[in-house]
C-alpha cells in the first residue's frame, strides 16, 4: 500500500501542474520583494496622472544615464535612450548587440489611470456652494468615488500660451476636495437604485468651496471668491478651463497593507505596476543582445485611441528611425519582435468567487501572470498569443526561476477587457500579456501582492536581457 502511494505520487509528480506560492520560490525571498517595492510606492506617489508618472521616469532615466532621442547620432550597443511624446507617454531603450532587422524586444505598459477629468466650463455655484463638474475616465465604479479625499492635478494654458502645472492636495498643509453623499437617514430612495446607478455620473460633482466673495449684495459671490483663489495662486480665469486637463485623483498615498505588510494599496496600480517594473527592468538591462525597448503609454483606459495612445502611430515610427539608422528593413525588423504587453489581471477575490473560475483565475502572490488573451464574448478584441510564444516566454520564466501563473479575466461570458496587445500585434509583432495580479482593480485604492511586483520585474528583465 505504502509503495503504491509513493509510486502514485512520483506519477503526480511526473504528470501534474502544482500551483506555486511565490513565498516559497521567489528569488532572494520575501526580503527582495519587500525591499523592491519601497521603490515603487515612491513612484506611485510621485506620478498619479500619466503626466507626472512621465516626469518620475525621466528623472529616474537621466539618474541611470539615458540621454534624449537624437535621430542624427550614431548609437552603439549599450547605449540608452529616450523620448517624450507629448508630455503623456515615453519610450525608453538599450540598443542592442544584434542590429534592427534582428527585432527588438519591447516591455509596453500604460500609465493612464482611470479618474475623474474636469469638464471644460466645470465650475458652478449652487446654494452657496462652488463646484465642479466632472467626466469620468476609464471604467470606474461610480459610487467607490464619493465621500473620499480627492487631489487635483493637470496643466491649463492660458491666453497668452503660457501652460500653468496643477497639483493640489499631495502636500502636507495642502487643502483636498470631496464628492458628497447622501445620509442613510435620506437614503431610502436612492438605496432602491441598482449598484450601477447608486451614484450617476452628473453626480459626480466635486466640493470646492464655501466662502463667499466679501460683497453681500452680489450673485453667486461663492463661485466668485473660489474663482478669486484660483486665479491668485495660478493666474488663470475661469475662460482657460476649456483649454485644460484637469485629473482627480484619490489624494492617500501608497501604503503597506496587513499585518505583515506584504500587499501594497494604493490608487492608480493598473497599471502603474507593471509601468515600475518594466521601466527598472529596461533601466537594469545593460548590453542587451537585442534592442530593449520599453514604453509607458498613455490612453489604455479610453481604448488606446489618440496621438499617445498606442493605437496610433508614434513607437513605430520610433521604431522604423531605429532601423533606418541600422540600416535595417523594417518590416524585417517588425516581424522579428517580439513584445510583453506588460498589464494587470484581476486576482482571484474570495468574498466574490463567483465570477472567477477557479482553474484559471490568477492568484495574489503566486506570481506574475501570463495572460494568453483577454476579451469578451468568445475571444472578441484581442491577441490570442500562439502556443509557440507562449512556450518561449513560459520557458524563458522557467529557466530563469521566476515565479508565474496563468490568469483568465473572469469566467467566460461574465464581462471582459482588454490591453494594447492587440495594438501590437495587428503589426506583425508576437505578443503575449504579462503583468501582476490586481485586488479591487479601477478602484480608488487598488491591492497588489509584493510578491507578484517582485517577479513581474523579474520577469520583464529575463526579457529584456535577450
Ligand atoms: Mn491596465
Ligand atoms: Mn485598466
Amino acid at each position: 500500500m505504502k509503495k503504491e502511494m509513493t509510486e502514485a505520487q512520483k506519477l503526480a509528480d511526473a504528470l501534474l501542474a502544482k500551483p506555486v506560492h511565490a513565498f516559497d520560490k521567489t528569488l532572494g525571498g520575501a526580503a527582495g520583494a519587500m525591499e523592491f517595492c519601497e521603490g515603487y510606492k515612491e513612484f506611485l506617489d510621485a506620478g498619479k496622472t500619466e503626466r507626472e508618472a512621465v516626469t518620475k521616469s525621466v528623472e529616474l532615466l537621466a539618474k541611470a544615464g539615458y540621454k534624449k532621442f537624437d535621430k542624427s547620432k550614431k548609437y552603439k550597443a549599450g547605449d540608452k535612450l529616450y523620448l517624450v511624446n507629448r508630455e503623456k507617454a515615453i519610450i525608453a531603450a538599450t540598443i542592442g548587440k544584434k542590429t534592427a532587422e534582428h527585432g527588438v524586444r519591447l516591455s509596453i505598459a500604460h500609465i493612464d489611470s482611470p479618474r475623474l477629468d474636469l469638464k471644460p466650463n466645470p465650475l458652478y455655484e449652487s446654494d452657496e456652494m462652488a463646484f465642479f463638474k466632472t467626466h469620468y475616465y476609464g471604467g470606474i465604479r461610480k459610487y467607490q468615488w464619493v465621500t473620499i479625499p480627492l487631489s487635483m492635478h493637470g496643466v491649463v494654458v492660458k491666453s497668452n500660451g503660457e501652460k500653468v502645472q496643477i497639483r493640489i492636495g499631495e502636500d502636507a498643509g495642502d487643502p483636498v476636495f470631496c464628492i458628497t453623499d447622501l445620509l442613510p437617514h435620506l437614503s431610502q430612495e436612492q438605496n432602491k437604485r441598482p449598484l450601477n446607478e447608486g451614484i450617476k455620473g452628473e453626480e459626480l460633482n466635486i466640493l470646492i468651496g464655501s466662502f463667499p466673495f466679501d460683497a453681500p449684495d452680489m450673485k453667486e459671490r461663492v463661485k466668485l471668491e473660489t474663482m478669486r483663489l484660483i486665479n491668485s495662486k495660478y493666474g488663470f480665469t475661469e475662460h482657460d478651463f476649456t483649454r485644460a486637463e484637469i485629473e482627480f485623483v484619490p489624494a492617500f498615498k501608497a501604503a503597506d497593507v496587513g499585518f505583515d505588510a506584504s500587499i501594497v494599496g494604493a490608487y492608480g496600480q493598473d497599471d502603474r505596476v507593471c509601468a515600475y517594473t518594466a521601466l527598472m527592468a529596461e533601466i537594469d538591462t545593460k548590453a542587451p543582445q537585442y534592442t530593449s525597448v520599453c514604453v509607458l503609454t498613455d490612453k489604455e483606459e479610453t481604448g488606446s485611441d489618440g496621438n499617445t495612445g498606442l493605437a496610433s502611430d508614434y513607437l513605430f515610427h520610433f521604431l522604423e528611425d531605429l532601423a533606418e539608422m541600422q540600416k535595417a528593413n523594417y518590416r524585417d525588423m517588425l516581424a522579428a519582435s517580439t513584445c510583453l504587453s506588460a498589464d494587470v489581471n484581476a486576482a482571484f477575490d474570495p468574498t466574490f468567487p463567483d465570477v472567477f473560475e477557479r482553474n484559471n483565475a490568477s492568484y495574489l502572490n503566486h506570481g506574475v501572470v501570463v495572460t494568453k488573451y483577454t476579451g469578451s464574448r468568445g475571444k472578441g478584441g484581442t491577441s490570442d498569443a500562439s502556443a509557440e510564444f507562449m512556450g518561449e516566454i513560459t520557458n524563458l520564466f522557467d529557466k530563469e526561476k521566476i515565479v508565474w501563473q496563468v490568469g483568465e479575466l473572469g469566467k467566460v461570458d461574465i464581462g471582459g477587457g482588454g490591453t494594447i496587445a492587440m495594438f501590437v500585434a495587428n503589426r506583425n509583432i508576437d505578443v503575449v500579456d504579462v503583468g501582476v495580479p490586481v485586488l479591487s482593480m479601477h478602484s480608488p485604492f487598488e491591492l497588489t501582492g509584493k510578491l507578484d511586483v517582485y517577479n513581474t520585474y523579474l520577469a520583464f528583465k529575463a526579457f529584456a536581457k535577450g
